[in-house]
């Protein structure tokens, strides 16, 4: 009769998520616990496994190390070892353009030659990079030039992190032998906001397995007060996301009946407004954050109206909020007009006297297409379907 079998531990299994046979693997972008399974993996042995995760953890994300090498804590035996099995890797900024605002935009390519647009914007208290989740957009909502690209696929964590460490290297921002994180007075890139292109929520668990590598306290130390997750409202991951990730949510509303949210944000077809707003109700509470941001982006006589302002006030009653107006950014062949100044401005201060703070967001990086909704890589493939795309992403 056979032997029982072993039963298969979750170390096993992760060992063999994160070391696939053949080639090197990118140790950029795995959570602690891959992190400890794959080097248990490659012969470290399990006491000690946790404390050499802590050891790498803050040469990669501390103090910014790109070469096994230079990790002088650990044996050069192990550091062979490490070099043999993983690589450290990062997307590559194909092109930098800087704006005549200081807005600077990477294009930067990732594995398979896809391009996805990263954006960092300077202001004079913090610094904002917006961040991508996906090459391209499964969704198509009509106002938005990624939205017309077809969706390639999902970032891995690794990507998605990669964007912040590039930033950060073309920012100068590593600080230097003896210095802590942020030891030269005000960090540059103080806050990330997942509004590049993709839709965060339908790539979940590499976005926050990457927000969560950002908000380590042993490495880039940002607190989820800093990051903020834009969705157009993938209802079913919204607890999710105050669970798993704790980060600020940004939700992109648009519209004030269903109506005209479908021709506009259509997954509103799915999950309407009612079911939207009983998810975001429940969001503060839940994550500890502080307010929702609420996107509205102003397209003239389409969702403009001080009907709609008062709609909206409405709406969002009872949920702590604040309403971020963005002035359409058009782009090549968009079917919008953004709203006259003077009907913005109306139309924020319908809600400003119903209390909320309603900024309007100012158009950065325009003159190099980095505004809000502008991104779209030159790269575009057949589109995929939501079960190819989980099926190659391993879910
Ligand atoms: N997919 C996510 C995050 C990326 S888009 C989401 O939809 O929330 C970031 C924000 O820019 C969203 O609120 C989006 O609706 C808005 N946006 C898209 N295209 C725009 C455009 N052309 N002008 C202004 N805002 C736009
Ligand atoms: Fe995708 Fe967001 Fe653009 Fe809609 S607005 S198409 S969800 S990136």
């Amino acid at each position: 009769m056979d032997a029982p079998q072993a039963p298969i531990t979750q170390d096993v299994m992760t060992i063999k998520r994160v070391l696939p046979e053949g080639g090197p693997v990118n140790i950029v972008g795995l959570t602690r616990d891959q992190l400890r399974a794959a080097l248990i993996g490659v012969g470290a042995k399990e006491k000690q496994a946790k404390m050499r995760v802590n050891q790498i953890w803050q040469w990669l994300y501390h103090w910014g190390v790109r070469d096994f090498d230079a990790m002088t804590n650990l044996s050069k035996d192990f550091r062979a070892t490490l070099a043999e099995h993983f690589k450290i890797e990062l997307p590559e900024v194909v092109t930098k353009e800087v704006s005549t605002d200081g807005t600077r935009k990477y294009l930067v390519r990732i594995a398979g030659g896809h391009e996805v647009e990263v954006v960092y914007i300077p202001e004079t208290d913090r610094g904002t990079l917006c961040v991508s989740s996906q090459v391209g957009c499964t969704l198509t909502c009509s106002f938005c030039h990624t939205g017309t690209q077809k969706l390639v696929r999902n970032l891995t964590a690794g990507e998605i992190i990669g964007q912040v460490m590039l930033a950060r290297d073309d920012l100068n921002e590593w600080p230097e032998p003896g210095q802590g994180t942020g030891a030269n007075g005000p960090r540059l890139v103080s806050n990330i906001v997942l509004m590049g292109m993709g839709e965060p929520l339908y790539n979940f668990e590499n976005v926050r397995d990457a927000m969560k590598i950002a908000m380590d306290p042993e490495g880039i130390q940002l607190s989820r007060r800093r990051i903020t997750l834009s969705t157009s409202g993938v209802v079913p991951e919204i607890a999710r996301t105050a669970e798993e990730i704790g980060c600020q949510l940004a939700i992109s509303f648009h519209a004030t009946t269903d109506e005209v949210r479908d021709k506009l944000v259509p997954i509103n077809k799915k999950w309407n407004i009612e079911e939207l707003v009983a998810a975001l109700a429940a969001y503060p509470k839940v994550s500890n954050s502080e307010r929702i941001t609420f996107e509205y982006v102003m397209l003239k006589d389409v969702n403009d109206s001080d009907e709609d302002a008062r709609r909206l006030i409405k709406l969002i009653e009872g949920i702590p909020a604040k309403i971020n107006l963005i002035p359409f950014n058009e782009w090549p062949g968009a079917p919008y007009q953004r709203s006259d100044a003077d009907r913005i401005k109306s139309f924020a201060h319908i809600i400003y006297k119903a209390g909320y703070a309603s900024p309007i967001r100012k158009p950065r990086g325009e003159d190099i297409m980095a505004a809000c909704g502008q991104l779209k890589s030159a790269t575009e493939r057949a589109r995929k379907s939501r079960k190819q795309i989980d099926a190659d992403a391993g879910l």
